[in-house]
């Protein structure tokens, strides 16, 4: 990805077509031992040969996916005192690069993940990938790519461990029935396949967002690989979304799958020990989710500050309608999905009253309220994701008719439920964590106002949702 996306022509040429075959394998050296989240203070440095032909890299990275087996490494390095680190293309079987063992991990048994040793590796000048000084830039926008390849990664394990999950339901035999006649099991594997479904959706929706942007930018003249790179970078915010949301999925889902197989789904023998062990890591990888949740609020406050984005009149807006009677209007409910609509425009009308009053509360300081950020984040997610399973399911039910596309609905207004109430949850905690006396008496009415009022029956959606996996004996929305 950082050769598609930053390469030359020569080192397009020479690398794409065999890695994209699966003749070479690639991989990605950026972590190092001092220099994890912090990944723009690596200490390995390249450094200039006199005759000013090669670059001599040294340095240590690790966790390196792929390293045992890798023909190409990209590794990034500093040269000299820069600001930012650099990146370059190294060839197996360069003089001085080394490896450590195989690190013994909790999961990915099938993956090479090793530290690589770089001892005054020679490496020619027309290595050196995108500019120098512009490694961090890379590796950042690389790892957006894999943030939303992620969530798509992961959407096929819920699949899969949701299918098993049911059908272990269906066969497995406990007090003269199959466990799936329980509504405890019922609730949690239609919880499994609302989750599952919910970031499906939200992921479809990124995915495509970017494809449109890309395809709009190359209509504007904007030169292919110009076009790929800012197209995915201006949906920065949704890769951290997905990712986030993905990976604490295929954790729940996994983890529920466990539980379902009861004894068994701790034995090694069944799938879901695997599956729970490898769904670990997804969490930690491509940028941990805690970096992830404080990346996604940080860059909708910069692109406010940028004037890119105006959220501040927005969120004056609500804090204005709060003080007037509210809209007495009903949604027209012969319409799929106006309720739900309603609902999401006051989930986002909440997270501009919360966000708004904590920018204007810490001001530049908000960097540092850390907590605030993650409740925040947590709201975005839970909403930018709700308001994609809507639409997913709304186009679908165009298509396909409502009848067909019931239980798409009934998982979207059950995701939606949860939404909000994660929302409530949050939205009290940034509140309760700076507001005092009158403000804070009028931020968690607003808080009420629009969060109230959602009433479905979430047991008996539940049970639907779960009768017709029981029914297939698989994921199958
Ligand atoms: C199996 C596996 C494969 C990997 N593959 C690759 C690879 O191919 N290439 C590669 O370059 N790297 C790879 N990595 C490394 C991975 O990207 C890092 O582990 C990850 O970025 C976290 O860095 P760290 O482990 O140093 O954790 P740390 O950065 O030390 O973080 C530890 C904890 O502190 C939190 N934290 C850190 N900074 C902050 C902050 N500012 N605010 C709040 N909390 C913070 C983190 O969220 C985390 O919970 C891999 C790792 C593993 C385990």
């Amino acid at each position: 990805m950082p050769i598609l996306l930053y390469g030359n022509d020569s080192q397009k040429e020479k690398y794409l077509p065999k890695l994209a075959s699966g003749e070479w394998m690639g991989c990605y050296c950026l972590t190092e031992p001092g220099a994890g989240s912090d990944a723009n203070s690596g200490k390995t440095k390249a450094v200039l040969t006199e005759d000013g032909k090669h670059y001599l890299i040294t340095g240590q990275k690790m966790w390196i996916s792929n390293a045992g087996f890798a023909d190409v490494f990209i590794v990034f390095a500093r040269i000299e005192d820069d600001k930012n680190i650099t990146g370059f293309i190294l060839d197996k079987g360069m003089e001085g690069i080394t490896m450590g063992e195989e690190e013994y991990k909790l999961g990915l048994n099938s993956s090479s993940t090793r530290q690589v040793f770089f001892n005054d590796v020679k490496v020619p000048i027309e290595s050196l990938l995108g500019g120098r000084d512009n490694g961090f830039k890379i590796a950042m926008n690389a790892l957006n790519v894999g943030r939303i390849k992620l969530s798509a990664a992961v959407l096929d394990a819920c699949r899969r461990v949701i299918s098993l999950s049911t059908n272990y339901s269906n066969e497995r035999i406990q007090f003269g029935v199959p466990i799936a006649k329980f509504g405890a099991i019922k609730h949690k594997l239609a919880d499994m396949a609302v989750r599952t479904y919910a970031i499906e959706s939200a992921t479809y929706r990124a995915g495509n967002e970017i494809e449109k942007n890309i395809k709009r930018l190359e209509s504007e003249g904007v030169d292919r690989q110009e076009a790929h790179l800012k197209g995915i970078e201006e949906y920065a915010i949704e890769c951290s979304i997905v990712k986030v949301l993905g990976s604490e999925t295929i954790q729940y889902c996994s983890d529920e799958g466990i539980q379902i197989y009861g004894g068994m789904g701790y034995s090694a023998e069944t799938p879901m020990e695997a599956a729970y062990r490898d769904a670990r890591i997804a969490r930690i990888y491509e940028g941990t989710n805690e970096i992830n949740r404080m990346l996604l609020v940080g860059m909708i406050l910069k692109k406010a500050m940028k004037g890119e984005l105006d959220i501040m009149t927005p969120a004056m807006k609500v804090a204005s309608d709060l003080m007037s009677i509210p809209s007495f209007e009903t949604p027209d409910e012969s319409k799929l999905f106006a309720i739900e609509k309603e609902n999401i425009k006051k989930l986002k009308k909440t997270i501009l009253m919360v966000a708004g009053k904590a920018a204007q509360h810490f001001a530049m300081d908000i960097e540092k309220e850390q907590e605030v950020l993650m409740s925040l984040a947590d709201m975005i997610i839970d909403v930018y994701t709700a308001e994609s399973g809507l639409l997913r399911t709304e186009k679908l039910s165009l298509k396909n008719g409502e009848e067909a596309t019931q239980h798409q609905i009934t998982m979207s207004k059950l995701f939606l439920y949860s939404a909000i109430k994660n929302c409530q949850k949050a939205g009290e905690e940034v509140i309760l964590s700076f507001a005092e006396g009158d403000e804070q008496r009028m931020l968690l009415m607003g808080l009420k106002r629009f969060t109230k009022g959602y009433t479905i029956n979430p047991k008996e959606m539940r049970r639907s949702v779960a009768a017709k996996l029981i029914e297939e004996n698989k994921y199958c929305f």
